[in-house]
C-alpha cells in the first residue's frame, strides 16, 4: 500500500462542512471514550463493535453527525480502539506512554474515507467526498494502482488528502547491471559504480530560521494574531523541508530503480546504525530517518519494478576489506580504507559498498582497480529527470 499526499482547496462552503465534520467526529471521539471510561468503571468490557453500535442513538443525542458520512464516523471509532491497543501494547513493553486524551476545539484533525463514500476525479483534479462535495485536489503525481482509501487531514490552515493506494507493478526491462550501495552520514550513498551522493543538508540548513522564528513566538502572548503567524511560518519551512528532501529521496531511489536489475543494501534493523555513527550531532535522527525512508522507498519502487533488492547483514561491511577478505580496524574517524595485507587502498565507504554488493551477489572478494569517486551533487540530484540515466557510464 503506497500513501500519496496531495493538497486540497476547499472553498468556503466545503470548507465550512469540513470544519463541521471534524468537530462533530471530535464530539464522537469524546463521547466514545467516555462511555468506554465508564464501562471500565462499572467493570464491563466492551469490545469495537459495541461502541459502533451506540453511533446511531449517539446521532439522536447531537445531530450534527449525520453532517459526517456514516462510514468516516465508523472509523473514528475504529480508530480510537486502535490506538488504545497500541497504548495497550506499548504498555506491556514497559513504555511510559500517556492516556488516550479527550480532544479540545481543533484537536481532531483526520477523517478517514475507508473504501467508500469518495470520487477521484484525476482528469480534473477534483475529489469528491460524501456530505461535503467537490473539492479541487493539486496532483503532481497520478494514481496508477486501485485506491483504497482517502484521509483527509487539516494542518494548521492547510487541508490535505493522504490517497492510499495498491501499487500496480509495471516491470521495467532488464538492464544486465547490479549495485551495491553503502548508506552513511559524510556522503548519503556511495555506491559499486564509484558515485559518492552529497548527502541532503536542507533541514540544517533551515535550522536556524527554525531557531528565530521560535525565539520569536517565546516573545509573543499566547492566544495572540502575531503567534498564530510566527506558528504558520515554522510549519511552512517544516513543509518545505520535507518536500524538498522526499523529492530528493524519490528521485535517488529512482535512478538506482531503474538502472539496475540487483541492488544489494545492508539490513540497518539488523545493525541498528551502530557503525554509522551514532550521536554524532543533532541533526542524526534526521538522517536515521532518511535511510529509512530511503530504503523503503527503494523497496517499494524495486518491488512494482521487478527488481530486487537485497538486504546483506552488516556486519564487518566497513572493517572487512573487499579485496582480499582481512578484517581492518578503523575507528569512525577513519575516512580511508588501507589494507596492510593486500596494499588495496580506496574511500572507507566505497570499500563498504563493495563488501554489500560482494555478499548481496554471493561473489568472492576480487582486486580491483582503484579510482577517484564521482562526487554527485544534491542539486544534481534533484534535476535528475523522472527516466534518469546512471550517474555516470561505466
Ligand atoms: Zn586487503
Amino acid at each position: 500500500m503506497i500513501s500519496y499526499k496531495y493538497p486540497i482547496f476547499p472553498n468556503k462552503a466545503t470548507l465550512q462542512k469540513l470544519a463541521e465534520a471534524l468537530d462533530a467526529c471530535r464530539w464522537l471521539h469524546n463521547k466514545l471514550l467516555e462511555r468506554m471510561n465508564d464501562a471500565i468503571e462499572m467493570g464491563i468490557k466492551l469490545r469495537t463493535y459495541d461502541t459502533q453500535n451506540m453511533i446511531p442513538s449517539l446521532k439522536l443525542e447531537n445531530p450534527k453527525l449525520n453532517l459526517v458520512y456514516s462510514k468516516v464516523l465508523q472509523m473514528v471509532n475504529y480508530t480510537l480502539w486502535s490506538s488504545i491497543k497500541g497504548l495497550s501494547a506499548s504498555k506491556k513493553n514497559g513504555r511510559n506512554v500517556g492516556h488516550i486524551r479527550f480532544k479540545g476545539y481543533g484537536w481532531y484533525k483526520t477523517m478517514n474515507y475507508n473504501q467508500s463514500g469518495f470520487r477521484l476525479d484525476q482528469d480534473h483534479g477534483l475529489l469528491h467526498l460524501s456530505k461535503i462535495g467537490d473539492i479541487r485536489i493539486k496532483m503532481h503525481r497520478k494514481i496508477k494502482g486501485c485506491i483504497k482509501a482517502t484521509l483527509i487531514k487539516r494542518e494548521g490552515r492547510q487541508w490535505f488528502a493522504i490517497v492510499q493506494a495498491d501499487q500496480e507493478p509495471e516491470p521495467l526491462p532488464e538492464t544486465g547491471k547490479s549495485i551495491g550501495l553503502d548508506v552513511g552520514l559524510k556522503s548519503f550513498v556511495v555506491d559499486t559504480d564509484g558515485n559518492s551522493v552529497e548527502n541532503p543538508r536542507v533541514a540544517e540548513k533551515s535550522a536556524d530560521k527554525v531557531a528565530n522564528a521560535q525565539r520569536k513566538l517565546a516573545r509573543t502572548e499566547s492566544g495572540s494574531n502575531n503567534r498564530q503567524k510566527i506558528k504558520e511560518q515554522i510549519n511552512k519551512i517544516h513543509a518545505r523541508v520535507n518536500h524538498q528532501r522526499d523529492d530528493f529521496l524519490h528521485k535517488l531511489s529512482r535512478i538506482y530503480v531503474n538502472n539496475y536489475d540487483n541492488i544489494c543494501v545492508e539490513d540497518l534493523d539488523v545493525k541498528g546504525l551502530k557503525e554509522k555513527g551514532r550521536n554524532q550531532g543533532m541533526h542524526r535522527g534526521i538522517h536515521d530517518a532518511s535511510w529509512s525512508k530511503f530504503l523503503f522507498m527503494l523497496s517499494y519502487k524495486a518491488e512494482s519494478a521487478g527488481r530486487k533488492l537485497i538486504k546483506v547483514d552488516p556486519r564487518d561491511t566497513t572493517q572487512r576489506c573487499s579485496a582480499c577478505g582481512s578484517i581492518v580496524k578503523k575507528e569512525l574517524s577513519d575516512r580511508v580504507h588501507e589494507c596492510p595485507y593486500c596494499g588495496f587502498s580506496c574511500d572507507r565507504d566505497y570499500n563498504a559498498s563493495r563488501n554489500i554488493f560482494l555478499a548481496g551477489m554471493e561473489q568472492p572478494v576480487a582486486p580491483i582497480e582503484q579510482k577517484p569517486l564521482h562526487h554527485v551533487s544534491v542539486t544534481q540530484v534533484l534535476a535528475m529527470k523522472w527516466e534518469a540515466v546512471p550517474f555516470r557510464a561505466r
